[in-house]
């Protein structure tokens, strides 16, 4: 690099440092504006709705609402309300969904007899999503991406949508930049999630073993393309199972510390 280039680059570098907490107090601002919680709110319990038009909704086993009052009081953040409810479609897929004004959505696949889920997994199924409502990951990503578009008085619904069509060009830098910060959503909820499972007592390993349950039938010819909104599963997989080790379990969990 000749004199002339390091002066730009260090010009360079000097611009993005200054614009970086402007970005932050931009992105604080909007999570921060309870408007823009309503808004995702709104949102999130159109999407429920739709889902209630196409899936029957069914009862939660009574063991997974006592697994939620419990994980939940371990959360300093979550115990001090507003109140966190479950909900469940029948669906023969393993998933979950999170919605951060309070709401844990469940397929029934999850407790069914084929799955075999441990009390341990489906606890960590809950913690993951309550991580996400925790840190109001929703919130973010919708803040993210208004910033993103360099349009913070869009309407989030709009910057989704934009968002959505930038997820389908393979060059765009915008769809790569949310992708990554989704990635690490995801990896931040197993953490937490982990810590969680931790506090109340249940095996942590739990996380690993269900998340490779999750995702193992998941069709990765289609993310070739698109690029998916989920970490790679192997790199998901040894970052929860290096947390799920860092600390040895309680002496008292059952089959703590196992590898499966
Ligand atoms: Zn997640």
């Amino acid at each position: 690099m000749n004199g002339m280039s390091r002066f730009l680059a260090a010009i360079v570098g000097l611009c993005a440092l200054a614009l970086l907490p402007s970005q932050a107090i931009a992105l604080d601002a909007c999570l921060d504006d309870p408007n823009r919680a309503h808004e995702l709110r709104v949102l999130d319990e159109a999407q429920v709705t739709d889902m209630m038009d196409s899936l029957d909704v069914i009862a939660v086993p009574e063991r997974m609402h006592r697994m939620l009052a419990n994980l939940v009081a371990a959360s300093p953040r979550l115990r001090g309300g507003p109140a966190i409810h479950l909900l469940a479609f029948h669906d023969t897929e393993l998933n979950a969904y999170a919605a951060d004004h309070g709401l844990v959505i469940l397929t029934s696949a999850l407790w069914s007899e084929k799955e075999n889920l441990s009390d341990d997994e489906l606890a960590a199924v809950i913690a993951h999503e309550l991580a996400h409502i925790e840190k109001r990951d929703s919130l973010k990503e919708a803040c993210a991406n208004l910033l993103r578009l360099k349009q913070p008085e869009l309407r989030i619904e709009e910057a989704r949508d934009r968002m959505g069509l930038e997820m389908l060009n393979p060059y765009s830098h915008l769809a790569r930049e949310a992708r990554r910060e989704l990635h690490e959503q995801e990896h931040g909820a197993d953490l937490r999630g982990i810590e969680l499972l931790r506090s109340v007592g249940r095996n942590p390993q739990a996380m690993v073993s269900v998340l490779a349950k999750l995702h193992g039938s998941g069709t990765p010819g289609l993310n070739l393309l698109m690029g998916s909104t989920h970490p790679d599963l192997r790199e998901r997989l040894e970052r929860a199972q290096a947390a799920a080790q860092a600390v040895a379990p309680p002496a008292h969990v059952p089959g703590a510390g196992r590898r499966r």
